[in-house]
């Protein structure tokens, strides 16, 4: 006799063995510990050109003692959601240090970015709105809009003009747009100007996701308004992580008082959920302290950002244009792009191939990612070896 369990089961195996053979089977790495920018995969050391930790503040000695302060002090876990008992005096601190650094009123912490980005569309599109995004936005971005009661409209990659054409064409009602401000995958920078116009012509709001600019990007680090010199006045809704350049973990919403209170009244995924640990918001609060005291870090890591792809060129090495951390070399197939992984690892380089479905079919790729901790001779070391394994697989 076949139980529904065991249906599910052979079910799941069937499907499973299909995603092999496609080369399309994910699966994890267990890492040990190991410091910036290294990491240890079955006691051997690599040097890690895949991660996102830009700054390498996450092993920084002051913000891993502010953990374990704030630990002592506070306990590890929040106890709580924030409407309950779990806004804690470091989860307040953090807020007004991340208002400050955005020049906004106000900053919202959120547990993930994910859960930001669920909370903030869903709470600023009712049920008339329009939703629209960028094709390549981050997937949290595009279940965001999925979950709200909006209709999603997708608009062609960092496309201006397109945009313009879907509002006019989208009608009457509330319009939020959506873009990511350095693009996860690719590693371009959003038109910002050119997107706030287009948005401010059709009466839209814009929201910008800047996981991974907050910490790289602009003058003071504070992400892709502050690359582009926006106007405090003009500036979009910002949405910023702790996970990446700051280390940590976690996640906020910058901008006015109104905005922020309603999250707090509205968003699901900021009510129904335990509090971020208030040790993790006081280790965030002593990464955007060393980030705002050490604007050495960034610099040397715009540096590297340089320095690899003047190195790529010399070597005849393809990597798409960016001026950010993340730096894809484009392979095509997906096997190919495991073999290639693969070939860098054996000379001591962690790098990630990433493949469909979170990157258009055709266009596997390593996603190699620089951070403050590498230094220029490891980056030198790598392009070698990623030259050498380039011609090693027949290019
Ligand atoms: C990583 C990322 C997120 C999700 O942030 P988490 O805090 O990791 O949940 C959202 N948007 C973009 C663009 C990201 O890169």
């Amino acid at each position: 006799m076949t139980t529904a369990l065991g249906e599910l089961t052979s079910r799941l195996a069937a499907a499973l063995a299909v995603r092999r053979q496609g080369h399309g089977y994910r699966s994890r790495t267990e890492t040990g510990p190991a410091a910036a920018p290294h990491i240890r995969v079955a006691d051997r050391d690599y040097i890690n050109f895949a991660s996102n930790d830009y700054l390498g503040l996450s092993t920084h000695p002051h913000v891993v003692r502010a953990f374990r302060d704030a630990a002592a002090e506070y306990g590890v876990g929040a106890g709580a959601s924030h409407l309950v008992t779990g806004h804690r005096r470091p989860h307040g601190e953090l807020e007004r240090a991340l208002a400050a650094l955005c020049g906004t009123p106000r900053a919202l912490l959120f547990s993930t970015g994910y859960m930001a980005n669920l909370g903030l569309v869903s709470t600023l599109c009712p049920r008339t709105g329009v939703v629209m995004e960028d094709r390549l936005n981050h997937a949290s971005l595009l279940d965001a809009a999925a979950l709200s009661a909006g209709r999603l409209v997708r608009y062609r990659h960092a496309d201006a003009d397109d945009l313009g054409r879907r509002l006019a064409a989208a009608g009457g009602g509330p319009r939020i747009v959506v873009t990511d401000g350095v693009f996860s995958m690719d590693g371009d920078i959003a038109p910002l100007p050119d997107l706030l116009a287009v948005a401010r012509q059709h009466g839209a709001i814009l929201l910008v996701d800047d996981a991974h600019a907050f910490g790289v990007l602009g003058a003071s680090g504070a992400g892709t308004c502050d690359h582009f010199g926006i106007d405090p006045a003009d500036r979009p809704i910002v949405m910023g992580t702790l996970g990446k350049a700051f280390g940590v973990f976690g996640a906020f919403v910058a901008g006015p008082e109104s905005l922020v209170e309603s999250l707090i009244q509205q968003a699901r995924s900021y009510i129904y959920t335990t509090a971020l640990p208030p040790a993790v918001a006081a280790a965030a609060l002593a990464a955007v302290g060393l980030m705002q005291a050490e604007p050495g870090r960034r610099a040397h890591l715009h540096h590297l950002i340089r320095h690899l792809r003047a190195g790529a060129r010399r070597r005849g090495l393809d990597f798409v244009d960016s001026q950010t951390p993340i730096q894809p070399f484009i392979v095509g197939g997906d096997a190919r792009a495991l073999a290639l992984a693969e070939a860098l690892r054996l000379e001591g380089f962690w790098v990630t191939a990433i493949r469909p479905p979170t990157v258009p079919k055709g266009t596997a790729r390593l996603r190699v990612t620089l951070s403050a901790a590498h230094t220029t001779a490891a980056v030198d070391a790598f392009l070698d070896a990623l030259e050498g394994a380039t011609h090693a697989s027949g290019d």
